[in-house]
């Protein structure tokens, strides 16, 4: 009998992890089936172009069909529920999938609900949506006080209300209003973001770009109709403009199968990437409990590690002991405005030592925002 892999969610863990397992698995021993909630794969980072006006909506979206292999079958609906105990997976529209290896990659998603009137009052570029409203709010937009935020942890792609902040400044300036609007940065650390040496590298040029770092801000609410950003260290932005990043939530099924920690990110074991107490179920990408950054580079450099285990399983043999161990490893770019850009790259142990911006690491993002749709997801290069 083929072993039944059954992969929720077809982002860029999902499809990354069906494409390796149907390379790497020999015909015949397995049955790969990927359930998605749309069908559609997007490339998020590329909401940030939109809303910045560099790039068009048909650019960052695929057909998941386009990126699987035939004998990867696609499930198009929303998980329910997860059953570890009778290894099975309930689906909105009925029916269940039952498994004998289970790979979660259900990404996050931003709660807009989370904090009170930022829907309302605030926007963002975290949803295609979100960022095409954006970027008509900027299109309009005559100067005043341009508020950028982060308005719960953790969120995805920490370095992106950076970048944001950088471009959306160059943005301006090409525009003639940036003499006219004092833009202002609110982070809820004691720098920039989360990464200690990239935030040391961005504070500088922040205060050389005119952009004021504020820190131990903690968004509390956002009043929409006096357009202010109230704080739990009882301080109050008003704001012209208020581009706030908000909390985000893993899936609600995880939450409510009760596999999830309180905050509804999946207890993972850092190297192994299994989801612990469960047999056979990992996790990859954004739905993890791990302290590194949530991003399409982590899922990346996870999805080989599960699929070893997964195919010396299927296979009968001991997996490879390092190719079966996630060291932490992340790669991103951050763009820091004017045609340059730095890399991250770093893991647990060793932390990004970002080098000077240049134009060099600028063509390179764009060149993997080009290559992505023949690369990444089709586990091409990896
Ligand atoms: C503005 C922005 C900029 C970014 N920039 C970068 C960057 O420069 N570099 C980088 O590495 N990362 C970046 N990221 C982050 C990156 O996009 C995510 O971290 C990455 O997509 C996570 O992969 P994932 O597979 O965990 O989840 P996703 O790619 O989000 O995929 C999750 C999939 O699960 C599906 N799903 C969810 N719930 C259910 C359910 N109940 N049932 C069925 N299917 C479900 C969804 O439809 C989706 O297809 C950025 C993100 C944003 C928003």
């Amino acid at each position: 009998m083929p072993a039944e892999i059954v992969i929720l969610g077809g982002g860029v863990g999902g499809a990354l992890t069906a494409n390796l397992l149907a390379k790497k698995l020999p015909a015949g021993s397995a049955r790969i089936r990927v359930v998605d909630a749309t069908g559609q794969h997007l490339y998020q980072p590329g909401f940030l172009y939109i809303a910045l006006d560099q790039a068009n909506a048909g650019w960052l979206s695929r057909d998941l069909r386009s990126l699987l292999p035939e004998n990867v079958e696609i499930i198009i609906d929303k998980v329910a529920k997860i059953d570890t105990s009778s290894r099975k997976v309930n689906l909105e529209l009925g029916g269940a999938l039952n498994y004998d290896y289970l790979v979660i990659a259900t990404g996050s998603r931003p709660n807009y609900e989370g904090v009170s009137g930022l829907k309302e009052g605030a926007y963002s570029f975290y949803s295609l949506t979100e960022a095409e409203r954006l970027r008509e709010a900027l299109r309009t937009f005559k100067g005043g006080t341009l508020v950028i935020g982060v308005a719960g942890m953790p969120y995805k792609c920490p370095p992106a209300p950076v970048e944001f902040a950088f471009l959306v400044e160059e943005y301006l300036r090409k525009k003639g209003v940036r003499d006219k609007t004092t833009i202002k940065f609110l982070s809820p650390l004691n720098r920039a973001f989360t990464i200690e040496s990239a935030s040391a590298l961005v504070a500088p040029m922040f205060a050389k770009r005119g952009i004021e770092l504020n820190t131990f801000v903690n968004i509390d609410t956002v009043d929409p109709s006096n357009h202010e950003v109230h704080t739990l260290e009882d301080e109050v932005y008003s704001y012209d403009l208020a581009v706030l990043v908000p909390p985000h939530s893993g899936a609600d099924a995880l939450l409510t199968s009760g596999i999830t920690d309180s905050a509804g990110w999946l207890p993972t074991d850092p190297k192994t990437l299994r989801v612990e107490e469960q047999e056979d179920v990992f996790a990859i990408g954004d739905a993890t409990n791990l302290p590194i950054s949530k991003s399409g580079s982590t899922a990346h450099f996870e999805a080989p590690v599960i699929v070893e285990q997964i195919a010396a399983a299927v296979e009968g043999r001991v997996p490879h002991p390092k190719r079966s161990r996630y060291g932490g490893k992340v790669t991103c770019f951050l763009e820091t405005g004017n045609h340059q850009a730095t890399i991250l790259v770093f893991d647990y142990d060793n932390p990004p030592k970002p080098p000077r911006p240049s134009v060099v690491w600028h063509g390179a993002k764009w060149g993997f925002n080009r290559a992505y749709w023949f690369t990444v997801p089709k586990g091409r290069g990896v």
